[in-house]
């Protein structure tokens, strides 16, 4: 055995990706988190009771083996609920997806989406490929829904303009609605949800966390260290510094926003370190919201394309599980589109829960009873036109080097927590089919 083989495997950052590591790895690990407590972006705030989750966090499964895992980690632990999504503009609520249920929106509105989506439709085929999202949106839905919720909601939601994103993203997450869809909803003749995600789980008491404490339960054969982040990565020498001690690793699952971890590479190869200096991703700011009474709305969440109000999308945690707040009150998540200098939550809040009102997501601006303004520093990787060459530079040396980026920030990419959870499973069976071998 090598001077290496005998040591551990490291994981560093300690949220679903990390976690799941570590329950799937059967070689020793340690693991390495910077903060208090495991968990990650699936952690829950509890405040007087009011819980809330680091914005919405609603699980969509489609794999068998997450469906069977969440099963056992919390059996009758979990609700299942009819997704209801909203778009709220012009002062209508329509439903989710927009572009195929323009029913409910003034007719001018209606007949602009439809007059140019069949427009697109026309002349599909017909274009040169698109080279960024906006382009890709009026090739694929045309000129009415882009300016009316595509262009304005994504701006709000990326920060960024779609025409910084690149088209090669957007075919792979944004689908293209048929014309017959998009007929049959302008006149209310579709099914009332749509898509793969029409339902979700999530855990009948405390928040996503919740299952996360189930996640973390199964972890064995290792060490956990909290409030723990390594100075430095001697990738050479395989070795970490943290705390000033040195520790060896036979390989590395990363999980930290990728831009830190080439921060910390001890002499990356210049192109490295220039790929990592490209890395874009936006904050979001966001307020937990509790109120005296239980929104009189229904929906779980909402869309918020217009530039008007403050924030692009919000939801109604005690909607989907009234367990989320006390009795007869109610927890909600405000994700606000403004990225300018951090606000006062008390400049914030007025005009904010004026505009939820309006909005239908409180039953008046009177009824806020507390709220609090939170940020998340790494919130949505932005895929813009530098993205996919810098990813791949990175993330080849990174593998050759025994070191492996996963996760949304780790892989530094768009997922959600089933991928995650997917994703350290499988870090960890390579390494040990690695290992074995
Ligand atoms: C606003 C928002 C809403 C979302 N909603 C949903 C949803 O509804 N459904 C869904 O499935 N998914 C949702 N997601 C996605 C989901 O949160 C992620 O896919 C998943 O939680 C990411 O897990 P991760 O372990 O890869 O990363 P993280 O959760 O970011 O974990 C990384 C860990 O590394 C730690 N760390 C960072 N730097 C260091 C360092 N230098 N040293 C040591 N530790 C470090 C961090 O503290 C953190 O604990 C949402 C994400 C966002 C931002």
């Amino acid at each position: 055995m090598t001077a290496h083989e005998s040591r551990r495997v490291v994981i560093l950052g300690g949220g679903l990706t990390g976690i799941s590591a570590a329950v799937h790895l059967e070689a020793p690990w340690a693991l390495f988190e910077r903060d208090e407590r495991l968990g990650g972006h699936a952690r829950t705030d509890v405040t007087r009771g009011f819980h809330f989750d680091k914005t919405g966090h609603w699980l969509h499964l489609r794999d068998p083996y997450t469906k069977r895992l969440m099963a056992e980690l919390l059996p009758d632990g979990w609700v299942t609920v009819e997704r209801k999504a909203r778009i709220f503009s012009h002062e209508a609520l329509t439903r989710f997806p927009f572009q195929a249920n323009l029913h409910g929106l003034p007719a001018e509105v209606v007949k602009e989406c439809l007059v140019g989506f069949v427009e697109a439709w026309e002349k599909r085929g017909s274009h040169t490929p698109p080279t960024n999202f906006e382009e890709f949106i009026h090739q694929t839905m045309g000129r009415g829904i882009a300016r009316h919720f595509m262009v304005p909601y994504n701006h709000k939601l990326w920060g960024v303009h779609p025409r910084e994103i690149t088209a090669e993203w957007c075919t792979r997450f944004v689908p293209v609605p048929k014309l017959e869809d998009v007929v049959a909803g302008a006149v209310g003749a579709n099914p009332p949800e749509m898509g793969y995600n029409v339902s979700f789980i999530y855990p009948r008491e405390g928040g996503i966390e919740t299952m996360t404490r189930a996640l973390t339960a199964r972890m064995a054969g290792g060490e956990v260290h909290l409030r723990s982040s390594p100075e430095a990565i001697d990738w050479r020498a395989r070795e970490l510094s943290v705390g000033g001690e040195r520790v060896p690793y036979r390989a590395l699952i990363a999980t930290i926003p990728m831009p830190e971890l080439v921060r910390l590479l001890v002499d990356p190869p210049r192109e490295v370190a220039e790929a990592g200096e490209k890395l874009r991703c936006t904050a979001v700011r966001y307020l937990n919201v509790a109120t005296r009474s239980a929104p009189r709305a229904d929906f779980h969440w909402i869309y918020v394309p217009e530039e008007k109000y403050p924030f692009y999308r919000v939801g109604i945690y005690t909607n989907a599980v009234p367990s989320m707040a006390p009795a007869g009150h109610g927890s909600l998540y405000v994700e606000l589109s403004e990225r300018g200098p951090m606000p006062r939550l008390e400049d914030l809040l007025p005009d904010t829960a004026r505009a939820l009102a309006a909005a239908g997501a409180i039953n008046s601006p009177d009824d806020v009873l507390f709220a609090e303004l939170k940020e998340i520093p790494y919130a949505y990787v932005v895929f813009d036109h530098h993205y996919y060459a810098a990813v791949s530079t990175i993330t080849a040396w990174l593998e050759a080097h025994h070191i492996l980026p996963r996760g949304r920030y780790g892989a530094w990419t768009y997922n959600a927590m089933e991928d995650c959870i997917l994703a350290g499973r499988d870090a960890a069976l390579n390494l040990g089919g690695e290992l074995a071998a």
